[in-house]
């Protein structure tokens, strides 16, 4: 797990304001700041966890939270009939802006494949 505190922590503590759309005891959703899409929500753990290279054995019960709070938002937000995309970077190739895991959630809009 990484130490350092991201601008995720600072959202999760409401140091600085984020438009969030879901939160329960374990994890939440918050509409990214650069929307890719006409809907793109951030889905993050409370607790601090790097990225999906980082998560342990003792971690699926929150990996499994997060995807069920995808699930959540999706359905919020009308995203569940026609679909959506949902997306971790990991590290550096992965194109990993942000060092605390978060899942993108992205829809609205037909996805393209390969993704850049
Ligand atoms: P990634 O590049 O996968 O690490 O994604 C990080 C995402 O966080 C990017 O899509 C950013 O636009 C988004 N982001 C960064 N700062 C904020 C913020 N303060 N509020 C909402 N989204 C943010």
């Amino acid at each position: 797990m990484s130490e350092a505190s991201t601008i995720f922590d600072k959202i999760i503590a409401r140091e600085i304001p984020a438009d969030i759309v879901y939160e329960n005891d374990d994890c939440l959703a918050f509409h990214d700041i650069q929307p890719q899409a006409p809907v793109h929500v951030l889905v993050i753990p409370k607790r601090r966890i790097e990225n999906v290279a980082s998560l342990q054995d003792g971690d699926s019960e929150i990996a499994g939270k997060l995807l069920l709070a995808v699930g959540h938002v999706a359905r919020q937000l009308n995203l569940a009939e026609t679909g959506y995309r949902v997306v971790a970077n990991c590290g550096a190739d992965g194109g990993q802006s942000v060092d605390h895991l978060h899942l993108h959630v992205l829809g609205g809009r037909q996805m393209k494949w390969p993704p850049g």
